[in-house]
């Protein structure tokens, strides 16, 4: 097939293909968590005495004893065998994004050659994946390459369907044989366990007796793109590198505004029922769909759980997201930029801290005595975001999400709070001392009012803002739509934690002196906002003034990209933070850095080998085909004396030729190895690399509105966007 015919084949094809039907859905009470062994499960299948034991570990994360260990993979065994499951894999999660897997059988043989089925505490317990492969930063020399998985009991294990059999899937933690983390679970549950700690701290200063572990939570909204299968199969750019690295403006775009909350296309929506229907099978609660600003873009949110299982839930929605696409003729994009022009994808993750006894410390509640807490907690935050805004640059950095962050369409790369008014001018007025407390220390008048009559006020947004309190929790808009949970989430707890033990010192200090809690409270408060209320900004985050002014007057930082980012997880406030809060020893950390960093290049160099790829083999041929094509009619009216005008030509030969001029630059840049740093390097990707993709683009962009559309063989926007 040649020119555009494979295009119009594939507008042909998506045109009169039917849904794919799916089996009649079942009620939600018959497949709701069908698929995980949950405590539910266990309490039918165990003695008394180890589901007390089991459960006590899921919620407190108390170490289980090797006997009750047993008795819950003979359990679990016994679960799946009766789903027809032959398999076992522990699942985890490494420095990468991705989500790794090892399958084993349950099968043994006996002597006799007889086949039995084997599962004993401890191979639930570990598992010993061969993951030498894995990027794992300077941690394990080769000699050394020997990885553990350990079952982590706090997520549940589930069955994961295929047409052809299923595989029980065990949630792990992975570790170096020396014990450092090498995945993206650990870190995450020991910044719970920091948070915890500090917030416990804080709790008791303020008089709480009963208080119950704190957990944080998370509830992720995922964006995402679906471009039919026909199209894509028909882009090397988005099958390889799932963004459009060339593509000509479509004339129309998004500026209609009529995408968002419309009515769902058909064929998409068939694809979210039966997505949805698994992930209720698999005990993940989806609430939320909707069409998204961008035309082809949708949205998934579900309700938000604790931040370890929403972690690996988030993990298990994206593979099966795409997986499920791919059935209903779909590729499903999660890059954070799939075209240029058109709005990308976030990932809103929406976090919270909180327990049984005190309930959500990020909501304000309805009496005073909540309302100190609340306040404790969200300046914690807000002494966070600006203590350590590079920190949280940083974990969300990555080649793809800097085309979005700053993009005026996405959160800025400057990390500033949003409060709402009301909060914000509670924050403001302690900071002026305008909230004082009075001589005798009791009460406190007028101004406590103010506090102790908070009101929630969900309604109110700011989406210009990359972190918003939202009435009862914070979302931080910036995160990309394909990078894990885990990291924004090791971040805010452990930056939490760091807040909290700074408040628990100047809290005692206070109440040592004899200052009752809520004058105690405003005095910690003041002089945290002093400190850091530099950070709390309510105006639009997208215009130029406050780029200016969060830089000059703030002392913010405006980072712009994954190169300029990444050092900080080097800085020496980083890297106190994290070893005081025991969530990340420096190896550990350094070695996330390193693997970030080698992430980075390697991504923008896979882009621009496919620019050159594309560029020389299907760009240029085109141009080349058509220029024959102009030159043929030409000449063949010269015959007949009449003059056809050369201006076509002339600019779509300017156009090739200054295109394969860049094009040379860019394999002369590639060529380049001798970079005396990581940094070094990552900056010449930042600009060089990536300057010279994008001047490549530029004139390939103009050759595909010169060329004649039935030779131009990449699907256009336009069709990717609008044909479902
Ligand atoms: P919006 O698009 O208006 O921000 P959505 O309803 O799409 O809101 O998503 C909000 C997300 O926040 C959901 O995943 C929801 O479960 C989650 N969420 C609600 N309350 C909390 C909380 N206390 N902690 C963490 N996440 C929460
Ligand atoms: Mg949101």
């Amino acid at each position: 097939m040649s020119g555009n015919e494979s295009r119009l084949q594939a507008i042909y094809q998506i045109t009169n293909s039917e849904t794919i039907a799916v089996e009649t859905p079942e009620p939600l009470n018959k497949i709701w968590a069908s698929d995980v062994f949950n405590l539910a499960k266990m309490e039918e299948s165990l003695s008394k005495n180890a589901f007390k034991a089991i459960k006590k570990t899921i919620q407190t994360g108390e170490q289980l004893d090797s006997a009750t260990a047993d008795m819950v993979a003979a359990a679990m065994k016994d679960w799946a065998l009766t789903k027809n499951v032959k398999f076992y894999s522990h699942v985890f999660y490494p420095m990468t994004n991705i989500t790794a897997e090892k399958h084993d059988g349950f099968i043994i043989t006996n002597p006799d050659g007889n086949a039995i089925t084997e599962f004993t505490g401890s191979l639930l317990i570990k598992g010993e994946p061969d993951g030498s492969s894995f990027p794992n930063g300077s941690i394990r020399t080769t000699n050394a390459a020997r990885g553990y998985t350990a079952w982590d009991p706090t997520s549940p294990a589930y069955i994961m369907q295929t047409d052809n059999g299923s595989t029980l899937m065990i949630p792990s933690v992975f570790m170096s044989w020396t014990g450092e983390a090498l995945d993206k679970k650990i870190p995450l549950l020991r910044s719970n366990d920091a948070m915890n700690k500090a917030a416990q701290k804080v709790l008791s200063l303020m008089g709480e007796t009963d208080i119950a572990t704190l957990n944080s939570s998370c509830g992720a909204e995922q964006e995402y793109f679906l471009v039919d299968s026909n199209f894509a199969n028909n882009r090397p750019d988005l099958l390889l590198a799932g963004r459009t690295l060339f593509g000509a403006p479509p004339a129309k775009g998004q500026e209609f505004d009529d995408h968002y909350f419309g009515s769902i296309p058909m064929r998409v929506q068939v694809f979210m029922q039966e997505f949805e229907d698994q992930l209720y099978k698999l005990g993940i609660p989806a609430k939320t769909h909707h069409n998204e600003v961008a035309p082809g873009q949708f949205e998934i949110a579900p309700y938000f759980e604790a931040a370890n299982v929403a972690a690996d839930h988030q993990q298990l929605m994206m593979t099966l997201m795409k997986a499920i696409a791919k059935k209903h003729g779909f590729l499903c994009l999660l890059h954070e930029k799939p075209f240029a022009g058109i709005n990308g994808s976030g990932k809103h993750v929406n976090w919270s801290v909180g327990n049984s006894t005190q309930g959500n410390l990020l909501d304000p509640g309805d009496t005073p005595h909540d309302n100190l807490n609340f306040l404790l907690f969200c300046g914690a935050v807000i002494r966070g975001v600006e203590k350590f805004g590079p920190l949280l640059r940083a974990v969300i950095a990555s080649a793809a999400n800097d085309h979005r962050l700053g993009a005026n369409e996405a959160p800025p790369a400057i990390l500033s709070v949003y409060l709402g008014d009301q909060l914000e001018k509670v924050f403001q007025d302690i900071k002026d001392g305008k909230i004082t407390t009075s001589a005798s220390g009791g009460v406190m008048d007028l101004g406590l009012s103010q506090i102790l009559n908070f009101e929630r006020d969900p309604g109110d947004r700011n989406r210009t803002s990359p972190f918003a309190f939202t009435g009862n929790r914070f979302e931080f808009r910036a995160v990309g739509s394909s990078q894990s949970v885990s990291g924004p989430l090791v971040a805010m707890n452990t930056m939490l934690a760091d807040s909290l033990n700074w408040i628990a010192e100047k809290l005692e200090a206070e109440l040592a002196k004899g200052s009752d809690k809520p004058a105690a409270v405003v005095t910690v408060l003041q002089e945290l906002m002093e400190q850091h209320g530099n950070v709390v900004f309510g105006g639009d985050g997208y215009s130029t003034d406050w780029h200016e002014m969060a830089v000059k007057e703030r002392g913010l930082k405006n980072i712009p990209t994954t190169a300029d980012a990444l050092p900080a997880l080097r800085e020496d406030s980083v890297k106190e933070l994290f070893a005081s809060t025991g969530v990340l020893s420096p190896i550990e950390l350094e070695s996330r850095y390193e693997v970030y960093a080698e992430q980075y290049v390697l991504s923008i160099e896979l882009e621009a080998k496919l620019v050159i790829d594309m560029a020389k083999t299907i760009i240029y041929p085109t141009a080349i085909a058509y220029l024959s094509e102009l030159s043929m009619a030409s000449s063949g009216m010269a015959e007949m004396g009449v003059e056809l005008d050369s201006s076509v030509a002339k600019k779509v030969a300017a156009e090739t030729n200054a295109m394969m001029t860049v094009v040379d630059k860019l394999i002369a840049a590639m060529a380049k190895h001798d970079f005396a740093t990581i940094e070094e390097h990552m900056q010449f990707c930042a600009n060089d690399i990536r300057g010279l993709m994008d001047e490549v683009r530029v004139h390939a962009d103009l050759l595909e509105t010169e060329v004649a559309d039935e030779l131009w063989p990449l699907p256009k926007y336009q069709e990717m966007l609008f044909i479902k």
